[in-house]
């Protein structure tokens, strides 16, 4: 039987790690063809082409660095892979899923997994995400869902999935909507119909920076007041509640949406900004009327990679459609 064709790509992050020596802390080392060694079924399922793009640790991986990994993956489609699964830490896969997402322009799927557990502990979890993720990238209902995260049987849309715990085997949620599905006796089973996307252009530049704050309670504005001096292109505030910031800081905010866009967040961990509910000076109507735009159920980090790649494609007067999308 001809088998269909899959691609996997291996970035680092704890599914790739273990200790040099007993005792020592885990690192990355463990190359893509080792990982696919841990999954022998999958010999059944497809034809597979392995590459290790990198060795990370999840938090050293930047946007020029997926930019590369996302231009193998294209080209793996090109070559007719039917899906691609890309491995990597989890620290910031829920941001590194967003970027994909927003510039995946093939309606195979791309699957991104990682580990809780490092290879060489008991329980490991790498070998059973990884399958997991190459049957979902093999699933014909996987097609037209852009990039998806597969993590402890759970599939979950890249523009929702959040890491909401530290350490535990269960760290992938997609607050408030819930997974997008999950597998069932190794059967792919969706449970929810697929994310409204819109695919922009490659960014022409990456030089941009956009820079993340987040609201605390009697914290000074000298960070915030710095941010055009210091040469942002954007800022993202996690602010409280439904998208709220002090009266010293929307004073500053107020200035700084003059020059550049400000998107505020909730960094609360789940749910939407508002838009019509508070007047007070700092509430998001008062930021709304200073120039400010509400991320609505975007997280912060996930607003800070939508306005970069929208700076970096020159579509940073359009986001307040990609706000309103969402
Ligand atoms: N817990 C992280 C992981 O699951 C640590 C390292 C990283 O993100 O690369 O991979």
């Amino acid at each position: 039987m001809d088998l269909p064709k899959l691609a996997i790509a291996a970035l680092g992050g704890t599914v790739s790690m273990q200790a040099r020596n007993a005792g020592e802390g885990v690192i990355p080392t463990i190359s893509g063809e080792t990982l696919l060694a841990s999954v022998p079924e999958l010999t059944t399922l497809a034809r597979v082409t392995v590459e290790t793009l990198g060795l990370l640790p999840s938090a050293s991986l930047d946007f020029d660095f997926l930019l590369s990994a996302l231009s193998w993956a294209n080209f793996q489609i090109k070559q007719g892979a039917v899906g691609v699964v890309i491995t990597q830490g989890t620290d910031t896969l829920e941001e590194t899923a967003t970027f994909f997402d927003h510039l995946w322009d093939h309606e195979e799927p791309l699957i991104l997994t990682g580990a809780m557990r490092s290879a060489a502990q008991p329980g490991a979890d790498g070998p059973a995400n990884l399958l997991d993720a190459c049957r979902v990238a093999l699933a014909e209902d996987s097609r037209l869902r852009g990039v998806q995260v597969v993590m402890n049987g759970q599939i979950h849309p890249a523009c929702r999935v959040r890491k909401t715990d530290s350490l535990a085997v269960q760290a992938f949620s997609s607050p408030v909507f819930g997974p997008a599905g999950m597998l069932v006796e190794n059967v792919v089973r969706y449970v929810r119909p697929p994310a409204h996307r819109t695919v922009l252009p490659l960014p022409q530049q990456t030089t941009q920076k956009v820079a993340m704050l987040e609201a605390s309670l009697s914290a000074d504005t000298l960070l915030l007041e710095n941010i055009l001096e210091l040469g942002y292109d954007g800022l993202v505030i996690g602010g409280f509640g439904a998208g709220h910031v002090s009266e010293s800081w929307a004073e500053v905010i107020k200035h700084i949406a003059k020059k550049i866009p400000v998107i505020i967040a909730t960094r609360t961990g789940s749910g939407s900004t508002a838009q019509s509910s508070y007047g007070f000076i700092g509430g998001e109507m008062d930021l709304i009327r200073k120039g400010a735009s509400m991320a609505g159920f975007l997280c912060p980090r996930k607003a800070r990679v939508l306005l970069w790649l929208l700076i970096g494609c020159q579509r940073e007067d359009e986001l307040a459609r990609y706000l309103l999308e969402d």
